[in-house]
């Protein structure tokens, strides 16, 4: 009896298709299994979603699947169902989440090694062929090549179909290469208790978070929790939870932002849990990364902690899902497949029937608000404690640093402790203006004013590096007064080295960390005091090896405030108090603000540490405007080259939103913030509605209508 598989293709479509299994593989073939199947003259691996033993009506022909790959499923059928709710929660094509989810070996459209054949080499000098065919076969003959490197080198459209066409006819050969999951030598290893060390640690309210979640733990219901409280707090509690859970015999997934892999957190994890953990990140080689993934496949490691790709981690049994430092924006991917791991945790921790645990001492307003009003929020501690803060207003100053400024740090400075300065703004001035006739430099393929860099004398596009060299008089008139308008960090610089010539002054921007070596140095002289004041942007920000001082300056916060996001507040506070965790917990301590907005709730409430203060006017503000978490809200921004098309298309889009619900409210189409990026236009429509269903139903119809690049980003 002849069977059917649906399956589904690591490529960016909203479709399944049907082969046919050959009798050969029909022990083999199950849901979950990869497999290799013609497509429009190629072979793509596919995953089997489903088994059916009557014939699917269609109209043409089905074909059949060439190859079974894995002897054992790839997928579990529970991991299958988490990806598909992901994928349509996201817009995101399903086979791309699965793809995403395997080491990069075991998808074979990513290897296929091209070598000329003995025919080939003939066949060069006067087979009947095509120029492009040709050049192929010339380019073959210093060695082979692999299919990507191909498609780089030769840009053809349709270059899987010349290659197709070339081994046809016998010239070349396609050696396709693809890793296989072998069947398990032995049952997966039971979650074994493990000898650990008692955690004394543990404050009253600590004590409690924990009892109340671990209570959950042994239940296999879905229950989700918020922690909310300071790092330390938090993490103690993490490291009781995961005990417990281990000691229940189920698997836990412990999710943080890649920069909080710090090495104090990979040497804890080594201490507490030794060979029983696995730690993923960025840094690994692909070899390393796919050893990893047998090893948790095959169900010799428990817990697994990594950013937001260990989400797709094949682990089996789950029991305890944790997502620390909630409100890290790093954990939406806006890449293709694009999602969000903090809701991608909810849909995976509910499929498994398993504990949720989110943590933050600065809580996404959406999440917070949810979590309260849901009655799954738990406070470790009241607040943070309060330091010495002064805000000061630049409008009553002269200058970039003003004199409040200028006497605070002249007197560390001379008691020889070390100080801290952050502005988010590269280089001299964010632009520059003929005082003449008002001509702005801008960029070629961006619709963005260009920076003024001083150290190199060069004009530069902070979105996509396009740089010319600044010239002195105006390509418009010809004037000599051009004039700079605002300034950056090497401004910043040049005014305290100014002020304090004997003191040693360093910056710490992309412009002068080059490498990891240049990065390291920098950081260990401002720890030695071989530099007393370290002045840099958000990348000095993210270095967590640098240790508080006491004295904290903070020069305009509010840059973030003028981008047009319903979050720009709460982003606002968030980098802020990133910033005040690098003041020294004592009396003597200082953190000092410099704004043009003094008064703005997002910038004092972030120097005071008051997130409590900060999420009770903002959730107001959310309610007025119909923002999430009071709505659902998805931004489709359309893209192209062609900004007449690019009108058409969304004019299209939003006439078919608008008549097919009433429900959803529906912003734009308008150009975004910023135009055209990398000579690309950008436009924007932005939907809102209570009910994520109605987004979804109109969405998924209107999409449909809609040719071209678009991306979606959706809030809630
Ligand atoms: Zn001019
Ligand atoms: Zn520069
Ligand atoms: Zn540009």
């Amino acid at each position: 009896m002849t069977l059917y598989a649906e399956i589904i293709l690591s490529l960016p479509l909203d479709l399944s298709f049907f082969y046919i299994i050959p009798e050969a593989y029909s022990e083999e073939a199950k849901i979950g299994s990869r497999v290799l199947v013609p497509f429009r003259q190629r072979k793509l691996t596919g995953f089997i979603i489903n088994l059916k033993k009557r014939k699917p009506a269609q109209d043409f022909k089905l074909k059949e699947i060439l190859e079974v790959l894995d002897e054992e499923p790839v997928f579990s059928s529970s991991f299958l169902a988490f990806t598909r709710n992901l994928s349509r929660f996201y817009f995101s094509a399903w086979g791309e989440l699965l793809q995403a989810s395997l080491p990069s070996s075991f998808v074979l459209k990513s290897k296929a090694k091209i070598s000329l054949s003995e025919k080939g080499k003939a066949a060069i000098q006067n087979g009947p062929m095509s120029q492009g065919e040709r050049s192929i076969l010339e380019f073959l003959q210093k060695r082979p090549y692999s299919d990507i490197f191909l498609r780089r080198r030769f840009k053809e459209k349709n270059l899987s179909y010349m290659l197709s066409r070339l081994e046809n006819k016998g010239l070349i050969h396609i050696k396709r290469e693809v890793k296989k999951a072998n069947r398990k030598k032995e049952m997966a290893v039971p979650a074994g208790p493990t000898q650990l060390e008692m955690d004394f640690s543990l404050d009253e309210k600590s004590l409690q978070a924990v009892n109340i979640i671990a209570g959950k733990a042994g239940k296999k219901i879905f229950s989700p929790y918020f922690l909310y409280g300071a790092p330390e707090k938090r993490e103690a509690v993490y490291f009781s939870l995961i005990r417990k859970a281990l000691s229940l015999r189920r698997r836990v997934l412990f999710l943080v932002p890649e920069i909080s892999l710090t090495k104090t957190l990979l040497e804890k994890f080594e201490k507490k849990l030794g060979g029983n953990a696995v730690l993923l990140h960025s840094q690994l080689s692909e070899r390393k990364k796919e050893l990893e993934w047998q090893k948790i496949k095959d169900g010799k490691v428990d817990v697994v902690a990594g950013p937001r790709s260990c989400l797709f981690s094949p682990l089996e049994n789950l029991g305890l899902v944790i997502v620390d430092e909630e409100q890290d924006d790093s954990y939406y991917q806006r890449e293709s497949p694009s999602y969000d791991a903090r809701r991608g945790a909810w849909i995976r921790a509910k499929q498994e029937a398993s504990v949720l645990v989110y943590g933050s001492a600065v809580p996404s307003v959406e999440a917070f608000y949810k979590a309260k009003k849901n009655g799954y929020l738990l406070s470790l501690d009241e607040g943070i404690k309060g330091r010495k803060v002064k805000i000061v207003d630049d409008k009553r100053e002269r200058g970039v640093i003003s004199e409040i400024l200028e006497k605070k740090i002249g007197e560390r400075l001379k008691k020889k402790q070390p100080i801290l300065v952050f502005i988010n703004r590269r280089g001299y001035a964010p632009f520059l203006i003929c005082s003449r006739c008002s001509y702005i430099p801008r960029c070629i393929h961006c619709d963005i004013a260009l920076a003024y860099h001083k150290r190199e004398e060069r004009l530069v596009c902070h979105y996509c590096n396009y740089s010319l060299p600044k010239k002195d008089d105006c390509p418009e008139c010809g004037s000599r007064i051009i004039r700079k308008k605002g300034f950056g960090i090497e401004a910043v610089e040049e005014e305290l080295k100014k002020k304090f010539p004997q003191s040693k002054i360093a910056c710490f921007d992309t412009d002068v960390i080059k490498n990891k070596k240049e990065r390291e140095r920098i950081l260990l002289h401002f720890k030695k005091g071989k530099i007393d004041l370290l002045l840099g942007t958000q990348l000095l920000v993210h270095q967590a090896g640098l240790s508080p001082v006491s004295l904290v300056v903070v020069l305009y916060p509010e840059t973030i405030l003028t981008l047009s996001d319903f979050r720009a507040s709460q982003k606002t506070f968030q980098s802020l108090h990133q910033m005040r965790k690098f003041v020294r917990d004592d009396e003597k301590s200082e953190f000092l603000v410099q704004t043009a907005l003094p008064h703005h709730f997002s910038i004092q409430q972030a120097a005071f540490g008051e997130y409590i203060c900060f999420f009770n006017k903002e959730i107001k503000y959310r309610r007025i405007m119909n923002y999430p978490p009071f709505s659902h809200m998805a931004e489709v921004l359309f893209l192209g080259n062609n900004l007449r098309t690019l009108a058409k298309e969304s004019r299209a889009f939003s006439l078919h939103v608008k008549s097919q619900a009433d429900n959803v409210e529906i912003l734009g189409p308008a150009l975004a913030s910023v135009m055209r990026v990398r000579g690309k236009y950008r436009i924007q429509v932005i939907m809102k509605s209570r009910r994520k269903r109605s987004l979804d139903e109109v969405l998924e119809k209107s999409l449909k209508q809609v040719k071209g690049r678009k991306s979606i980003v959706i809030y809630e």
